[in-house]
């Protein structure tokens, strides 16, 4: 019997393991409900070993017994105290490697000795070497070391096929980095790569903590800096938002019983929406277009010879950084492939590649069409009603909910017409209308009255669009079941065509 081959994102936030199994590509539970390990050991109260999640708590607390993204320290010869101890940068990796094998081997209830680990593609000799010895101590012998960028392409692989170029773009935690690949026949080649390995979803959080802090030194007067739980509270409550705001127009940080001020109890309450959060994060997203431009120029290539943009780590998924790369470079980038795992499954294709068997395929569902509303804004320089705004665009995975904000056009507006289309059009008349309702009742407000329009669409094709006044909660919604399939023409379309004199667009 051959051994499994295990393949192992060493990530410097997170980690992950993946095998393959039964021609499928499994990334292996580290606990109930997760598959991502955070790349974090620690020494508990104790003495006992602590990796992952349980590390990752304790670190803001006892930051002397933690240590946290000793990928940036890999090949450097020195070392790190972990409660008063040195340790090298390979046996602190070699405990997150070894709890990644005991998952394994639980999991597949067989003993695991062969890994394949991936790297970042800028990873030097001294680098590569130090991630072998790590695995070695670990008591993995590293079959292969793959960059990160390979693998990515690899889980992408099978979604398609053809020689073609890709650029990878790597947002994770707190590293950046940009590949130009090549891809024939099952061989992925790394011909530049660029990047910045401080950069990455932590400094979102930094900025969502920033508002923070700004809004409770403006409304309570108070400095949260010097207080390290209130702190590590904020930090935890500034990623979930951030998070939040990935899907949704608007995020509230609440934190009951932040810190005390003259012995007074501070609440925290703040809203923060997509667009103030995507204004502090703009400067970061603008300087990895740049990297993009460099690892494009090293590879001696122009925006026009990529042919796609594969998506990996957990901070691809912020709109804002997959809306300017579609901005940049004119298409949409693909995210099928969850962006935390796809690192690790390609790292499995490999091993199993490498053990004989045929390169399996990542299997997702997608959604074949865009679903989107309308909405009055600007369009080909005037005021037109029916602007398109996606809300869940093509190939996105299914089940999947996403949200936007609208504003009412009028002062004392009571109505709102939501009309639901799929298509791909900017004009939202050249798509299919599948459904539309009416909003009545909404409060006597001045124009700018907020909405909150809904989609969400699950892995039966059933589309459910929800709208909501924000202020008062007032609701309505219908659900469409067979949102994948209606090929009818738009009615709508034909009516607002006649009424407004466009009636020759109906040919
Ligand atoms: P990785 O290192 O690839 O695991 O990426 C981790 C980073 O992705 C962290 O900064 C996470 O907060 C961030 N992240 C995870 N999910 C999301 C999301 N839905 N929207 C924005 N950032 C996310």
């Amino acid at each position: 019997m051959t051994s499994t081959i295990v393949g192992i994102d060493l990530g410097t936030t997170n980690s992950e393991v993946a095998i393959v199994r039964a021609g499928r590509v499994e990334v292996i539970p580290v606990a109930p409900g997760a598959r991502i390990l955070p790349s974090v050991v620690g020494l508990a109260d104790d003495g006992s070993l602590l990796v992952g999640e349980t590390a990752r708590n304790q670190y803001a607390l006892h930051p002397e017994r933690s240590v946290r993204s000793i990928k940036r320290r890999m090949g450097e010869y020195t070392s790190v105290q972990m409660a008063g101890k040195d340790y090298s940068p390979q046996e602190i990796s070699a405990m997150i490697l070894r709890r990644l094998r005991e998952i394994a081997e639980a999991h597949i209830g067989e003993t695991v000795s062969k890994a394949v680990i991936t790297v970042p593609a800028y990873f030097s000799d001294a680098q590569r070497q130090a991630t072998r010895e790590a695995g070695e101590i670990a008591g993995l012998e590293v079959v292969r070391i793959i960059n990160e960028p390979t693998a990515a392409a690899l889980a992408y692989e099978n979604c398609h096929s053809g020689a073609r170029k890709a650029l990878v773009y790597d947002l994770g935690g707190g590293t950046f980095d940009v590949s130009v690949v090549n891809l024939e026949s099952d061989v992925v080649e790394v011909l530049a790569s660029h990047g910045n390995n401080h950069l990455g979803g932590d400094d979102f959080d930094q900025k969502v903590v920033g508002f923070a802090l700004d809004h409770l030194q403006k409304v309570h007067q108070v400095d949260a800096r010097q207080d390290p739980l209130a702190m590590a509270r904020l930090q935890r409550a500034a990623e979930a938002a951030k998070i939040t705001l990935s899907d949704q127009p608007y995020a509230t940080l609440s934190e009951e019983y932040l810190l005390e001020k003259d012995g007074v109890p501070i609440h925290l309450s703040v809203e923060i929406s997509r667009a103030q959060y995507e204004e502090l994060i703009e400067p970061y997203v603008a300087e990895t277009l740049d990297a993009l431009h460099v690892a494009l120029s090293g590879a001696g290539l122009a925006v026009a010879n990529i042919n796609e943009i594969l998506l990996v780590g957990g901070a691809t998924r912020t709109p804002l950084v997959q809306r300017r790369l579609e901005e940049e470079l004119g298409m949409q980038p693909r995210a099928e492939v969850d962006p935390d795992l796809c690192v690790a499954m390609g790292a499995a294709i490999q091993a199993a590649v490498i053990a004989g068997a045929q390169a399996p395929t990542v299997l997702v569902d997608v959604t074949p069409y865009t679903f989107g509303t309308s909405a009055l804004e600007y369009f080909m320089g005037e005021m037109y009603p029916y602007c398109y705004v996606p809300l869940i665009r093509k190939n996105t995975p299914i089940p999947v909910s996403r949200s936007e904000a609208f504003c009412t056009i009028f002062d004392g507006q009571s109505k709102v017409d939501i009309n639901v289309y799929q298509g791909e059009d900017p004009d939202a008349l050249n798509n299919i209308e599948i459904g539309r309702f009416t909003i009545e009742g909404l409060r006597d407000a001045p124009a700018g009255n907020p909405l909150i329009t809904t989609f969400s669409l699950d892995v039966n094709g059933i589309l459910q669009v929800t709208s909501r006044e924000k202020e008062t909660g007032l609701q309505h919604s219908i659900t469409i079941d067979n949102a994948i399939n209606v090929k009818e023409p738009s009615l709508q379309a034909r009516e607002y065509l006649t009424a407004s004199g466009h009636g020759d667009r109906l040919s």
